[in-house]
């Protein structure tokens, strides 16, 4: 095992941030930096280290490990690194993501607390490799029956595939997660897995239709085309060569270092263990055909015998290809693609749609088909890995989820994921203060609460039931007449002209603020992370997230049972008037569910940075991480966890620790462990302010104190 102490004490990249003096951005840009460079990838804030507090105790609260992608494989990952971390009886072990799985999975195994781990971190920085290094690291440790080993092959095995079809290249990394993703892990007493549940959170779907230069559609079209065999191919109808469909990009469609077709395999062998069955399979890759040739159908105008202008199939292969995959009449898919029912009076009036809302139906289409592919891909999956007994549980939270963005043009995309940071932002205050206030009380010592933002004002400007941001979108999404985004903007400068974290071109003129760089249709909020600016354009029809009617029939229609499960207000018997949920609602609720969720848990963290924008393992650019450690809230965290006692530790171990620092007490204490180390610490003279007697422990308020009785055990 690496010596603690040494590195530790190294003033220039201590392995744990709450040593580090003077504390500063700069000093913890530079740590990191320094330790970058030395390949130490993991630093901690004020969770491991001394006297094994974790350890033997397991009380730390929140740790929280800070990881900075080195983008090269590192050989810290080895079985041997797993059973250095594992139930070592450490008094220190260097901060790794090991080090948070293994003692999360002890409090849980042992102490009967359920766990989650948060991680979080911007596109690249490392979250879903982080997410699964856990995954791999509970499944080491955890023992090896042939049901356990089954279970844990299926929970392993939900990665490949669902980063086949939620998974993309962007600019910013070449496997980015499309979606949120939240995985329960579930043990029972003994700590073995049992299985698990999935859930996932607002997958990008206009990705399907559209995506920028140098970027790609989700792996799996990539995958099918080159995976499969000549066979499947033309049992699904498809063409080898990707250029062929408008929904992929023409170059670039091969990744350096990604390999498709083996990629594809995979995911096909990561089904079978997981449990689909080849017709279920075959059914997935169907209706992802069926995606893909959508893409490709063609509309051209035409006029009526009446003059009216029309949308009309312009090349029936495709459109004939799709129907015979699904089971359908073409005519009714071609009606469905080019007219569209309308209520005029009491009647249903077919009218025609103009090319334009052809093209505009047809992307629907494609995103709403995906998009529900992938939820039920989720449930398929949680079907199989589900735990079917009602065996006491204990359970393991993953969450890795989409981090705060800040982007040139953001748009309702942004919004939303930037009011779910917002939320993890407020766990992760409340919990760690939380936390830490009742320890205090527990141990019967006094505190002074610690000064922090709450940012429960930012959640309330786009949460609130009534005058929430998202409450009154919904409001305009539902008000006949003309909608736009206009009227949206005007009613949030009305109801919202004084928030403070309110801001846009007419609360700026109210306030008689100059500021050129708001522009028109658009709206800003200071997020406790920074300020973003969104543009109203899109909100209302991503919000609304509707299809038409036509549309939803027709795929009911179809004789493809999954398709068509996928459908259900197809059904014409069913016709609701009630319009389905929001996408803004929707998450709102789901956000909420998952809030809970995580609060019924002990929480751990792992805070991803990404060290440069270039993929690069040399490079680190110390703005790109100054920005990250701000948003990420590190000098909050770490000023928390100083502001109170910066260590605290059992009697017992602390004795054992540094009884040799007193003649008394070395080289045996024969009384009790709280008066030994009462005896131990007198003799040793520190202000009496630097330390707190607690019922169980031994706290010490700062760094330095430590550091002295680290030196004076060195000596
Ligand atoms: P997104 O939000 O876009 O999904 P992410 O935070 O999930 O991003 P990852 O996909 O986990 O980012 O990591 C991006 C890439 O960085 C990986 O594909 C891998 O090449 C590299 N990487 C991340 N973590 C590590 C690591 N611990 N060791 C080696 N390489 C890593
Ligand atoms: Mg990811």
């Amino acid at each position: 095992m690496e010596g603690a102490s040494s590195s530790l004490l190294d003033a220039e990249a201590v392995a744990d941030l709450v040593l580090l003096d003077p504390l500063t951005e700069e000093s913890l840009v530079q740590t990191l930096q320094e330790r970058f460079r030395r390949r130490d990838i993991y630093v901690g804030s004020g969770t491991r280290g001394f006297g094994g507090t974790t350890g033997t105790a397991g009380t730390y609260i929140g740790n929280v490990v800070i990881s900075v992608n080195p983008y090269q494989s590192l050989p810290i990952y080895t079985p041997e690194k797993v059973e250095e971390y594992r139930n070592c009886s450490f008094f220190a072990v260097k901060p790794h993501i090991y080090a948070i799985a293994d003692d999360a999975y002890r409090s849980l195994r042992d102490r009967d607390r359920d766990q989650c781990i948060l991680i979080t971190g911007e596109s690249g920085a490392g979250k879903t490799e982080a997410s699964k290094l856990v995954m791999s690291y509970v499944a080491a440790v955890s023992s090896k029956g042939e049901e356990v080993n089954k279970v844990k092959e299926q929970l392993l095995q939900s990665n490949p595939v669902l980063e086949a079809f939620g998974n993309a290249k962007t600019v910013r990394n070449d496997n980015s997660s499309r979606f949120g993703k939240y995985m329960d892990i579930e043990f029972d007493f003994k700590g073995e897995p049992l299985g698990g549940v999935i859930s996932n959170y607002l997958l990008e779907k206009s990705r399907i239709v559209r995506h920028m230069k140098g970027e790609r559609n989700f792996h799996i079209f990539y995958q099918l085309l080159a995976g499969a065999s000549p066979q499947l191919l033309q049992q699904l109808k498809l063409r080898q060569d990707c250029g062929h469909y408008g929904y992929l990009n023409r170059e670039g469609s091969n990744l350096p270092g990604m390999d498709d077709a083996a990629n594809f395999h995979a995911m096909q062998d990561a089904m079978r263990v997981i449990g689909f069955s080849p017709a279920e399979v075959t059914e997935l890759l169907q209706v992802t055909a069926v995606v893909l040739k959508l893409g490709n159908v063609q509309l051209s105008s035409s006029f009526q015998a009446s003059g009216m202008e029309a949308c009309s199939i312009a090349e029936p292969r495709e459109l004939r290809e799709i129907c015979e995959l699904i089971g359908l009449e073409p005519g009714t898919l071609e009606r469905a693609l080019c007219s569209r029912t309308v209520k005029a009076r009491d009647e249903m009036v077919l009218t025609t749609l103009t090319v334009p809302q052809g093209y505009y139906g047809r992307d629907a289409l494609a995103k709403n088909i995906y998009s529900r592919l992938f939820n039920w891909l989720v449930n398929r999956i949680n079907a199989s890995i589900q735990v079917k007994s009602d065996k006491q549980r204990k359970v393991m939270g993953v969450l890795d989820i989409y981090g705060f963005e800040i982007f040139q043009d953001n748009s309702f995309e942004q919004f939303i994921i930037n009011y779910c940071n917002e939320k993890l932002q407020q766990i992760f205050i409340l919990m760690t203060l939380k936390e830490e206030q009742e320890e205090y009380v527990r141990e019967g010592i006094q505190w002074t609460p610690v000064e922090f933002f709450d940012n429960s004002i930012i959640c309330n400007l786009i949460e609130n039931s009534t005058t929430g941001i998202l409450a009154m979108l919904d409001e305009e999404c539902l008000r006949p007449g003309v909608v736009n985004e206009d009227t949206f903007l005007t009613k949030l400068n009305q109801l919202l002209a004084t928030h403070k974290h309110y801001e846009s071109k007419e609360t700026q003129n109210a306030r008689r603020v100059t500021d050129t760089s708001l522009p028109p249709r658009c709206f800003r909020i200071h997020h406790y992370a920074g300020k973003v600016t969104y543009n109203v354009t899109g909100f209302i029809e991503k919000n609304n997230d509707l299809l038409f009617r036509d549309l939803s029939q027709a795929m009911w229609a179809a004789q493809h049972a999954l398709l068509r499960s996928l459908f259900p207000e197809g059904d014409p018997q069913k016709v609701s008037l009630k319009l389905p949920p929001t996408a803004g609602s929707q998450f709102k609720s789901s956000v909420a569910m998952l809030m809970k969720n995580l609060y019924s848990k002990n929480p751990n963290y792992i805070r991803c940075i990404k060290p440069n924008d270039t993929k690069s393992a040399m490079v680190f650019t110390p703005e790109l991480v100054l920005a990250q450690i701000r948003y990420l809230g590190l000098m909050e965290n770490v000023r928390v966890r100083r502001a109170g006692y910066a260590f605290r530790q059992l009697y017992g171990p602390f004795l054992q620790r540094y009884k040799m620092l007193n003649p008394r007490t070395w080289p045996r204490w024969d009384g009790g462990d709280r008066q030994g180390a009462e005896v131990l610490l007198a003799g040793l003279a520190f202000p009496t302010e630097e330390l707190a007697f607690g019922h169980t422990k031994i706290f010490i308020r700062s760094p330095h104190t430590l550091f002295d009785l680290e030196r004076r055990r060195q000596e």
